[in-house]
C-alpha cells in the first residue's frame, strides 16, 4: 500500500500492537512501576521507571502524535496537566495571549497560580486579527488558541494567527479538544503545539481523565519531555489503555455525534423559544467560512451552545426538563450532557446567562429532537 492510510485505519493499527510475546490482540496493561536492569546496566526498550515511560503510555503518545500529523506525543494525567506543562516551559516575565472565552480553568490557572511566577496574560478576541496584533507586547512568548472555543464556539483562523506568531517569534498552541484530529489538524497550519483534554472525545465514555500534547520541533519536544518527566503529571497505565481504546472508535463517534449535533442545531435554530444557536456547521455561524477551509471534511463536531429565549431561570428550566441530556460538567462522551455554563464559571464569567452548553451523544437523533421539543414547548416565557 503506497498511499497514506486513512484516519480510521491508522487509529486501529496504532492501538493494537503489543510488546508481549503471547500475541494478544488487545494490548496488555503494564502496571509495573519499575524495570529490571540488564547485567551491563542497560534496559530493554528503554523502559526504566513508569514516570519516565510505560508501554501503554508510549502507545497512546505515538497514536495521538500520529493522528495529529505530529512527530512527538506526550500523555498527561489531565488536560490541565498538559496545559500546565506548556506554561512550565515559559520563564518569569513572559506574557501570554489567551482567547477571551477560553476554558475558564485556563484563565484561573494563569490568574491564581502563574501570576505568582511572574507570568502575565491578556484576554483577546482571537477571531479579530487586528486585536490580536494590537495585544502583542515585547514580552509576549505564547499565543494560546482554543478553536472551537469553550463555550461560545468561536472559530480562530489558525493559519492567520500562526503567521502573526511567526513574524514575532512567538510560540503558538491550539487546544484541539473540541474539534479532535478527526475534524482539524492544527499542526498542518504551522502551529507549534497541539493540546488535548483526552478526558473528552479521545476517552469518549466519561470514565477517564487525561491530557495530551503534540509537537514537531525536537528542541521544543525535549523541553516538554523534561517537564513531563520532572513534574511527573504523567498518564497512568490503565488510563492510557482506556484512552487508547477510545482512539479506536474516535472517528465513528465523531461522525455520529457531528451528524446528531448538526440536525439538532438545525431544529433548535428554527424553534421560537430559542434566541440563538452557536454551532460551527450552521451557515449563520459568524466564522462558518473559516470552518469550511480549516476542517478536514463534512463534519462540524458534537458541541452546541444554545441561547434560550429568556434568562437564567428559563435556561435552567429547559435544562431540568430535558430527560436524555444529563446535567453534568464535561463533554465528548457517548451520552448527551448539558450544562448552564455561567453557574459553573462564576460571577466574573462573560458567558451569556441564557446559554446552555450541550455535548451531543450517540443516541438516536429523533429521540434527542423530541426531548428538546417537549422541554422547549413546556417553557412559559
Ligand atoms: N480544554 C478544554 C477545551 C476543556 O473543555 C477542558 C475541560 O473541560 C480542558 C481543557 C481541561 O481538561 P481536563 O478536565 O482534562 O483537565
Amino acid at each position: 500500500m503506497s498511499e497514506k492510510k486513512r484516519f480510521e485505519t491508522r487509529a486501529i493499527e496504532l492501538t493494537h500492537k503489543s510488546n508481549s510475546n503471547t500475541n494478544p490482540v488487545s494490548t496488555p496493561i503494564y502496571l509495573s512501576s519499575t524495570y529490571k536492569r540488564n547485567e551491563d546496566g542497560s534496559y530493554n526498550d528503554e523502559l526504566i521507571y513508569a514516570r519516565h515511560n510505560n508501554p501503554n503510555r508510549e502507545q497512546l503518545e505515538k497514536a495521538i502524535a500520529h493522528l495529529e500529523n505530529g512527530a512527538h506525543g506526550f500523555a498527561f494525567s489531565s488536560g490541565m496537566a498538559a496545559i500546565s506543562t506548556v506554561l512550565q516551559t515559559l520563564k518569569s516575565g513572559d506574557h501570554i495571549l489567551i482567547p477571551d472565552d477560553v476554558y475558564y480553568a485556563v484563565r484561573k490557572l494563569l490568574a491564581d497560580v502563574c501570576s505568582g511566577w511572574g507570568i502575565q496574560f491578556d484576554l483577546v478576541d482571537m477571531t479579530n486579527l487586528k486585536l490580536v496584533k494590537k495585544a502583542i507586547k515585547p514580552e509576549t512568548a505564547l499565543i494560546w488558541m482554543e478553536s472551537p472555543s469553550n463555550p461560545l464556539l468561536k472559530i480562530t483562523d489558525i493559519q492567520a494567527v500562526v503567521e502573526i506568531c511567526k513574524s514575532h517569534s512567538i510560540l503558538s498552541c491550539v487546544d484541539n479538544t473540541w474539534a479532535t484530529p478527526v475534524l482539524q489538524n492544527p499542526l498542518n497550519f504551522g502551529v507549534d503545539i497541539v493540546m488535548h483534554s483526552s478526558s473528552k472525545y479521545f476517552g469518549g465514555h466519561s470514565d477517564v481523565i487525561g491530557g495530551a500534547l503534540v509537537a514537531n520541533d525536537s528542541i521544543l519536544s525535549e523541553k516538554i519531555k523534561a517537564v513531563q518527566t520532572l513534574s511527573g503529571a504523567v498518564q497512568a497505565p490503565f488510563d492510557s489503555w482506556l484512552i487508547s481504546r477510545g482512539v479506536k472508535t474516535l472517528a465513528l463517534r465523531i461522525e455520529k455525534q457531528s451528524s446528531n449535533a448538526y440536525l439538532l442545531a438545525k431544529f433548535l435554530e428554527s424553534h421560537p423559544k430559542v434566541a440563538a444557536v452557536l454551532y460551527p456547521g450552521l451557515e449563520s455561524h459568524p466564522q462558518h467560512e473559516i470552518v469550511l477551509k480549516q476542517y478536514n471534511g463534512i463534519h462540524y463536531g458534537g458541541m452546541i451552545s444554545v441561547l434560550v429565549d429568556g434568562g437564567v431561570s428559563e435556561a435552567v428550566a429547559v435544562s431540568n426538563k430535558l430527560e436524555l441530556f444529563t446535567t453534568a460538567t464535561s463533554l465528548g462522551g457517548v451520552e448527551s450532557l448539558i450544562e448552564h455554563r455561567k453557574s459553573v464559571e462564576g460571577p466574573d464569567s462573560k458567558t451569556p446567562e441564557n446559554l446552555l452548553r450541550v455535548s451531543v451523544g450517540i443516541e438516536h437523533i429523533d429521540d434527542l429532537i423530541n426531548d428538546w421539543k417537549q422541554a422547549l414547548d413546556s417553557l412559559v416565557v
